[in-house]
């Protein structure tokens, strides 16, 4: 038995059998071949060998995803079989006696690039097609399995250098009990997507993928942060009676469901949940999330191969103000870039990504992609109560912008008859320090905040929010991110406006009675943390985390606020 330590990235507890979601070493040389005839053979073998792989994976996916789901290895089986393709392969082993990897990797490239250069979004697509058909049969040909996560039939933990948010969305919640990967923290998205999918992770465990092979049992402790690899019959024992406890706290949690949040001295406060897609709200329901306070609709533009259309955005909109029947919903527009990549922008590579082309930067470049998305939301405003917040502002002259572009386009649309509700709030994520320290004049012109602080303590520690080895700097409890909260919810205050907090510290144990103290309005926060912070909030009282938040102010190190929430905490 072997103990992993890594980061909790999303709380339960869970045992399964791992299956290690791993790009396979697909390299090869190219090769003379003298026996041609053996080599089309061989290609021949590979091909008839994928189209039996992908019938059946077809046909699963047919049962368990649906049609819709399906039709895109119908599309592989198509490129497959298509003639086209296929005889210049065989054409080229014969003709240049080269090996089938090769042939096929020239070839494959060549209609590529030719339908990726199409100004037709449906040969784009087929590019994609071709791609995918491609990785499959030269791991044929290599003698490589590949991970097929679309066919996993039983219940699984998912071990992975990383994931990426398009992977982690694919994942079938039905048999993926968990995850654990090498790299990653706490405010990373693979972390987050985790929170919203409600299973247990741990991310950052640094070898997590050399030590566990398919088909190791394992125990994932998302509370302690730790992965037990084949324990011994006692460890799986206890962990089991320890599920049975982490259960029963949530079921009594789960009575809070319908309960408004309010403190021991009845002040009320709003529990909202972050989302990433529709998908979502059944998280949000089912833990008597009040409001929605961040949907990242980022996840709408990933793990595809071109921009989603004005309508499909719309529906996504339309689908999440209706779900929430009339509560409030924070969209935020697209924050691309970063640690969030969409490959087909092509855009440039950057030293910095996290302090680069990201977020409103770059939907203040690239208008076109900026409006299709205002559009959108603007049309779905009538079906709910719609805010609108833009990421990464840095100055008010970004914000006026991004509001002027707003305005626009609703006027065009008022123009052409077009509904559009006349109370759509429209604020601001405050996760630039620079944006915190002048929020007294942002606070005249927007109608809320949100803090990010996962960006926030980012940028004011000057610690990537990525990178273990900083990570130590990123710290939510430092007397001087919390000046900066104070500063973001006062300035709100006196303007009459209100200020949430989207970042994970909202959802934080030991934030929430600072942050509390400290005036926050709205924690949005994952679903599966709702009904637990409900649960804490109601032992509090507002009057005493007014007197701790005013202490922690004064402190200097973080370490002395954490030992000051906790001894406040515990007296309760
Ligand atoms: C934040 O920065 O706190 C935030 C909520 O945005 P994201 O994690 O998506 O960058
Ligand atoms: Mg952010």
């Amino acid at each position: 038995m072997t103990l992993l330590k890594g980061i909790a990235a999303s709380s339960g507890i869970v045992l399964a059998k791992a299956y290690r979601l791993i790009e396979p070493d697909l390299s090869f040389e190219k090769r003379k071949v003298e026996d041609t005839a053996k080599e089309v053979e061989r290609f021949q073998v590979a091909l008839s060998v994928s189209k039996d792989e992908l019938e059946a994976i077809r046909e699963k996916a047919k049962v368990e995803l649906g049609e819709d789901n399906a039709a895109i290895f119908e599309a592989h089986l198509l490129v497959l079989s298509d003639p086209e393709l296929i005889s210049p392969i065989e054409d080229k082993i014969k003709n240049e006696q080269v090996n089938a990897e090769y042939a096929l990797k020239e070839t494959a490239d060549m209609f590529i690039t030719m339908f990726e250069q199409m100004d037709n979004d449906y040969m784009k697509e087929r590019a994609a097609d071709i791609r995918d058909v491609t990785k499959r049969l030269h791991a044929h040909l290599l003698g490589v399995q590949l991970p097929n996560p679309s066919m996993i039939s039983e219940e699984v933990i998912i071990v992975a250098e990383d994931l990426t948010p398009s992977d982690t969305a694919q994942l079938n919640r039905q048999f993926v009990k968990g995850f654990t990967t090498d790299i990653g923290g706490r405010t990373s998205h693979s972390a987050i997507m985790a929170r919203s999918m409600e299973i247990p992770a741990i991310v950052g465990t640094k070898t997590v993928t050399e030590d566990v092979k398919d088909g190791d049992f394992l125990i994932i402790d998302g509370l302690k942060g730790e992965v037990h690899i084949n324990p011994t019959e006692e460890t799986i024992a206890s962990y089991k009676e320890e599920q049975i406890r982490y259960e029963e706290k949530k079921a009594e949690w789960a009575k809070l469901v319908n309960e408004k949040t309010v403190t021991a001295d009845g002040e009320h406060v709003e529990l909202a949940a972050n989302i990433g897609t529709p998908d979502d709200l059944e998280g949000v329901k089912n833990n008597g999330g009040e409001a929605v306070g961040l949907y990242r609709t980022e996840f709408l533009y990933m793990g595809r191969d071109q921009l989603p259309t004005e309508e499909e955005q719309f529906d996504a909109y339309k689908a999440v103000l209706e779900g929430m029947d009339g509560k409030p919903v924070v969209v935020r527009t697209l924050d691309i870039g970063g640690d969030k990549e969409l490959p087909y922008l092509d855009l440039p590579k950057e030293m910095n990504p996290f302090l680069g082309f990201r977020a409103i930067r770059l939907c203040l470049e690239e208008q076109d992609i900026f409006r299709v998305q205002l559009r959108a939301l603007l049309r779905a405003s009538v079906f709910g109560n719609l805010k609108i917040m833009f990421p990464m502002i840095a100055t008010l002259a970004e914000f006026r912008e991004a509001k002027a572009i707003l305005e626009q386009e609703k006027e065009i649309l008022v123009a052409a008859g077009t509904p559009v509700s006349d109370e759509i709030e429209v604020g601001i994520m405050v996760e630039i320090p620079s944006t915190a320290v002048l929020a007294d004049q942002f606070a005249k012109e927007v109608d809320f905040f949100s803090i990010g602080t996962n960006d926030l303590i980012q940028y004011t520690m000057a610690a990537d929010r990525m990178n273990e080895q900083v990570s130590y700097l990123y710290q939510p409890y430092n007397p001087a991110i919390l000046r900066l909260v104070k500063m973001v919810i006062d300035a709100s205050h006196r303007e009459g406006k209100w200020t949430g907090m989207c970042g994970e510290m909202a959802g934080d144990e030991l934030a929430i009675p600072l942050l509390l103290g400290l005036g926050l309005d709205e924690f949005s926060m994952s679903a599966t943390s709702i009904l637990q912070a409900r649960s804490q909030i109601r032992g509090l009282s507002k009057r005493d985390m007014v007197e701790l938040a005013e202490k922690a102010l004064e402190m200097r190190t973080a370490e002395e606020v954490v030992a000051e929430v906790k001894r406040v905490t515990e007296e309760k």
